[in-house]
């Protein structure tokens, strides 16, 4: 649901909200209002069909009012010209800019399909935000980077897959995959996190109350 004043705002600007966009150019005029720092070219609408920024856009419009400074670096979206045919060992539906969040792709052959749908859009756009937003917080607020990892940190501090399982399969992998499996379990109903999850979503709370304003991660909202 959108209020009135941002659905004027779109009326007037000829274009859907993000979710009820109807050509690139709606999709064009989302990305660049929503992301300042996108490059030209970007993001390559041609590669995704405008059904599928439907399903994705709506979960990345709220993560980027949520953490602007996250939305600010990112510089590619969908960024032109990606190639995804090289060889992985599992497939990949998705990645993000771990080391310095400054692009975000979708893989297209997967999304512009149908779908598998076990693949819920608002949690894979959520778990690729994680990974940028944990770039961001490496460098702006090391303090709370650190506090967040040693969640799935053992004593000698090192990543700790046991800790990190209890999240979900693909949070073993690493402690980059359990940060964002963990974002990503933060924003399902409190009494349904796993441990874990919980531990790193009161610090991502505590960090918001302290100036940074996400809100529903203190009291569950829905993913
Ligand atoms: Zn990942």
């Amino acid at each position: 649901m959108i209020p009135w004043t941002a659905a004027a705002f779109f009326l007037l600007a000829g274009a859907g909200p993000p979710g009820e966009f109807r050509s690139a150019a709606d999709v064009h005029a989302w990305a660049a209002r929503t992301f300042p720092n996108l490059r030209p070219g970007s993001p390559d609408v041609g590669a995704l069909p405008v059904s599928t920024w439907n399903l994705l856009a709506p979960e990345l419009d709220r993560l980027a009012r949520e953490w602007p400074e996250v939305a600010a670096r990112l510089e590619g979206l969908q960024p032109p010209g990606r190639r995804w045919d090289t060889p992985r060992t599992a497939p990949m539906i998705a990645e993000a800019d771990n080391a310095r969040g400054r692009w975000l792709a979708f893989r297209p052959d997967f999304w512009a399909g149908a779908p598998d749908p076990r693949a819920r859009p608002a949690d894979v756009v959520r778990h690729e935000w994680a990974h940028l937003l944990q770039a961001w917080l490496r460098d702006a607020h090391p303090a709370v980077h650190l506090e967040l990892v040693r969640v799935f940190r053992d004593r000698s501090d090192r990543f700790d897959r046991r800790t990190a399982s209890e999240v979900s399969r693909r949070a073993e992998a690493s402690e980059a995959e359990a940060f964002a499996e963990a974002f990503v379990a933060a924003a399902s109903r409190p009494e349904g996190r796993p441990a874990p999850a919980r531990r790193f979503a009161a610090i991502l709370a505590r960090f918001a109350a302290q100036g940074q304003p996400p809100q529903g991660l203190a009291s569950g909202g829905s993913p």
